[in-house]
Parts: C-alpha cells; structure tokens; sequence
C-alpha cells in the first residue's frame, strides 16, 4: 500500500520577502532603537511565558510582593533555579542575537534594549544594550545592596542542599524549573554581610524598573529615527510604554516576531515571522549595500 505524504509548505518565500522588507526599514530609518524580549532567546533554548497570541503558556512567574514577603516562596523559588538555571547559564547565542550585533557594528542601532535577563545580546557582540529587567546572573542583597555572582551563590546552596542539588526537573523560563516536592527543607543562604533576603538582580512582576535605567532608555529613544521590535509581544508595560511614547513622538514603529504584540494597532510595519532567518538576510542585503553593490531600496512591505 502506498502512504501518501504530507509535505509541509515551506515558508521561505515569505522569510525573504520580510528580510528584504526589514532591511529597507533600517536603511530608511538609520538610527534604530531596537527592543527585544523572549522570542530572541528561544532559538538559544530559553523557554518562554507566551504563546503566539501573548497568552500565558504557564503559570506566571513569581511576584516581587510574594518573594520579598514569604520564606516559603523563596525557598520554592531558589530550590527550582538550583536546578533550571543551568539552561539559563549554558544558553548559548543565537542567530538572531548575532544578526542585531552586526547591524550595531553596521552602526544601524542606536540602542538596544532588552526585556530579556540572559545576557546574550552582549555575549554576540552588542555594546549599547538596557537590560531593562536586570541580569540574571547577579544576585542582590534587599537590604544592605551586597552583590555576588549567581552562581556563586547557587555553589554555596548546592553544597547546603544536596539532596535538592541532585534533582532533575523540566526547565522552564528564567532559569526555573518544572519541579514539584515539599520545599519546606530547602535551606535559602542570606546575605553574609547583613543576613537580608538576596534577590537575582532582576525586575520581577511587580516591581518597577529602577529610574536611571529607563530615562537612559528613553534617551536613547529621543535620538532614534525609527523603533524596531523583536521577538516580543510588548505585554509588559515597561516595554509596553516606550512604543507608546515613539508613536506620540510620531517614530515609525516596526515589529518582527512570530505572535501578535499589545502595540499591533501602534504598528508602521508588522512582520510575523520567524526572526533568526528574517534578521539575517535584512544583514546580508545591507551588508551587500555597504559593500557597494548597487542596490534599489527594496518596498518597506
Ligand atoms: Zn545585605
């Protein structure tokens, strides 16, 4: 008997028709304040909280209020990272990390500021990056500012809790793991300078983004010519809010990402496809104009 096979179209036509798109936005638009969030991550195997149409794929993750008030929050929540941030830590860059460093070294990004905790948009390259929601890999006291690698701090909790250290669960986003067991065990190290609650040094749910780094953020956007986001579907306000200043400031607004964003209706361009391949061909057809192959300005759309 002859199994008929399904052949999944290919979307490639479409990738090459955005890439072309997006490299004629950056042409026309020069000094670029780029955004980017966890869809520029997934292609280094960073899970991530949404959906394509910006829904919770899980549960949200942990409060600022309810870390900072309960001990048995931060003892579920330390015993989890013990075991998923490794994926966290041994991520590596993408090609969509590498694609926005080479248009920075092209000098097409004014700034880029990311939602994203991982740091891998300085580990490809980038120099003028926000870390908007902070940095993973930093852990900070609440209460005296003390600050140690994070992980340090998970060395001297594995040799506290080895029986926790040994555990192997699903990882899930931002270094969490999918682990369910009685957390009530699990010893949480303080800070060594003043015994207060240590924290990574990211803005969870919850909390606000620290002043200087958003008016460093916002003065990055006053200089832009053009607004490009990546990867993210803007569902967080403090990412949220810069699109909402770059439209009433009139900036053209762009967004590539595989989902629909909160800013879809702020929108001057919109193209939803997969990032790594779009990004880097919009690269190779500005690399080919700055090697001085005669090149016709691709149509925006
Ligand atoms: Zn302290």
């Amino acid at each position: 008997m002859q199994v008929k096979k399904v052949v999944d179209t290919p979307a490639i036509p479409h990738v090459e028709q955005a890439g072309d798109a997006l490299a004629a936005y950056i042409a026309r638009h020069p000094k670029l304040w780029v955004i980017t969030g966890a869809g520029v991550s997934t292609d280094s195997g960073i899970p991530d909280y949404r959906d394509a149409a910006g829904q919770w794929k899980r549960s949200p993750p942990v409060q600022h209020g309810d870390f900072m008030a309960s001990n048995s929050v931060r003892k579920r929540y330390w015993a989890r990272a013990l075991v998923g941030f490794k994926a966290l830590s041994e991520a590596q860059v993408s090609g969509a990390h590498r694609a926005l460093a080479a248009l920075e070294a092209m000098g097409y990004v004014e700034l880029l500021v990311t939602q994203n905790v991982d740091r891998l948009h300085q580990r490809a390259g980038s120099r003028r990056v926000i870390d908007l929601h902070g940095r993973a890999d930093l852990v900070k006291c609440m209460g005296c500012g003390y600050q140690l690698m994070r992980h340090a701090m998970h060395a001297e909790m594995a040799r506290m809790n080895p029986e926790f250290a040994a555990l192997n669960a699903q990882h899930a986003p931002d270094g969490d793991a999918d682990l369910e067991t009685d957390f009530n065990a699990f010893q949480v190290m303080d800070c060594p300078r003043c015994g207060g609650i240590l924290k990574p040094d990211v803005v969870y749910y919850g909390d606000v983004v620290p002043p200087a780094r958003r008016i460093a953020a916002e003065a990055g956007l006053s200089r832009a010519q053009g607004v490009l986001c990546v990867g993210t579907s803007l569902m967080v306000f403090s990412g949220y809010r810069f699109c909402r200043a770059a439209h009433e400031a009139g900036l053209p607004l762009a967004s590539l990402s595989l989902g629909v964003t909160r800013a879809d209706a702020l929108l001057s361009h919109q193209w939803r496809a997969p990032l790594t391949p779009v990004l880097e061909r919009a690269v190779h057809v500005l690399e080919d104009h700055h090697h001085g192959t005669p090149w016709r300005l691709p149509s925006e759309t």
